[in-house]
């Protein structure tokens, strides 16, 4: 017996175990001191009223014999399938319900589409990234190149002919670092894969963070995607679901590559190896697509962006250079006075008791960056940044 040993490659993640022990040393060391968390990619705020309100008549279903749900169907329900249909129709996306198949959020599903695809594809990602995407890569042993997404391209790498890449992850908005593909650059990707046989796995957790109008939601409103890449998204960030769980991915009907259709491939997978998603949790997501769900879930998203208006503000006054925070939860910064990413976690911490994540922890050009997110209380997320304007960072005389 044999073990995968392509797990023995995996970096240990030192990143958040780290914070979480220098957090509970200074916490020691300062017991009188309120430590605020700027650093969690968690949402905060509890579930809609109309997303409890389904989950509780869902319950109710269930308990009686003529409204039970056992299994259901394989792609999940048409209900929430239709709901997630029509969203998308209001963004100049056009999906088939047999395109779309529910999960139990994002990461799962962006590990397991890899099920589908041969090792020997050379993967490429972006640095800095969202670790799953390395991760899940070196378990199957696959070749990983990176793509430099910094200051000089805004932090949104573009594609380079020199380089030969099979699968791509794009991931806008993107964790960490808050920026937001344009059309046109995402045209420049769905070139680049038509081009060159690759499939573009876009990962679109935080497309409801976009409010402006001019920017893709979905990879599906360029054109030529249906036919290079699948889109993964979730309730997790948008509707509060990350203790819920439910998401879904699209496969569209026409991406082929070896002369197989990636649906029926993806179809079979998941019919061998997944169960699908409580009729609960499906009826409480579909609940996120009523009028009512849609004004709740909105204003929560509106809560979170206002925070992130705050932080941004606060940024500004410092003169503080950034990116994210707009159509984001995240605000990726640029370490004032050329500190490197752990030792401006460090002033954070001693100086101001206010948490948030190093750059560094998300790849090489994370170094000198660090992430704050906007799913903090108002409350904390404006001390925290009144602690920051009262701050020795404060050098621009526009703190006050
Ligand atoms: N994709 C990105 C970029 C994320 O940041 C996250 C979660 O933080 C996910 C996917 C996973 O989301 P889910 O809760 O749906 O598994």
């Amino acid at each position: 017996m044999k073990i995968n040993k392509n797990y023995l490659n995996l970096e240990a993640s030192y990143l958040f175990s780290t914070i979480a022990k220098k957090v509970s040393e200074h916490k020691s060391q300062n017991p009188d001191k309120d430590i605020i968390r700027l650093g969690i990619g968690d949402v905060t705020l509890p579930l809609s009223k109309a997303v409890v309100k389904a989950l509780k008549q869902a319950s109710e279903e269930m308990g009686v014999k003529e409204t039970f749900h056992g299994y259901g169907p394989e792609q999940g329900y048409d209900f929430l399938k239709n709901g997630i249909k029509e969203y998308y129709s209001k963004h100049n996306a056009v999906l088939e319900p047999d395109e779309i198949f529910i999960s139990d959020g994002a990461k799962s599903d962006l590990g397991n589409i890899l099920d589908i695809f041969d090792t020997d594809n050379t993967v490429l990602v972006q640095d800095p990234v969202y670790p799953v995407y390395v991760d899940t890569n070196i378990m199957a042993g696959r070749k990983i190149i990176y793509s430099n997404s910094n200051e000089t391209n805004n932090f949104l790498s573009m594609p380079d002919r020199n380089v030969k890449a099979d699968i791509i992850y794009l991931c806008s908005p993107n964790n960490p670092t808050g920026a937001v593909y344009d059309r046109e650059q995402l045209r420049e990707w769905v070139q680049y894969a038509l081009d060159n046989n690759s499939i573009i796995l876009f990962d679109a957790a935080y497309e409801c963070f976009i409010s402006d109008e001019t920017l893709p939601r979905s990879i599906y409103e360029i054109e030529g995607a249906k036919d290079c890449a699948i889109e993964f998204c979730s309730f997790s960030k948008t509707a509060g679901f990350t203790g819920t769980r439910c998401g879904y991915t699209v496969v569209p009907l026409s991406l082929r590559y070896d002369n197989t259709q990636l649906n029926k491939l993806w179809l079979r997978r998941q019919t061998t190896k997944f169960n699908g998603v409580p009729y609960i949790v499906q009826k409480a997501a579909a609940a996120v697509f009523s009028k009512e769900g849609q004004e709740e879930v909105l204003s929560n998203i509106n809560y979170y962006k206002a925070n992130a208006k705050i932080i941004t503000d606060t940024l500004d006054r410092l003169g503080i250079r950034y990116t994210g925070g707009t159509n984001s939860p995240y605000i990726w910064l640029k370490c004032p006075n050329n500190m490197k990413s752990w030792e401006f976690f460090d002033y954070l911490l001693e100086n101001i008791q206010v948490v948030g994540t190093p750059g560094s922890g998300f790849g090489k050009n994370g170094e000198g960056y660090f992430r704050l997110t906007s799913f903090g209380s108002r409350e904390k997320t404006i001390e925290a940044m009144e602690r920051l304007l009262n701050s020795s960072l404060c050098t621009t005389g526009n703190c006050s």
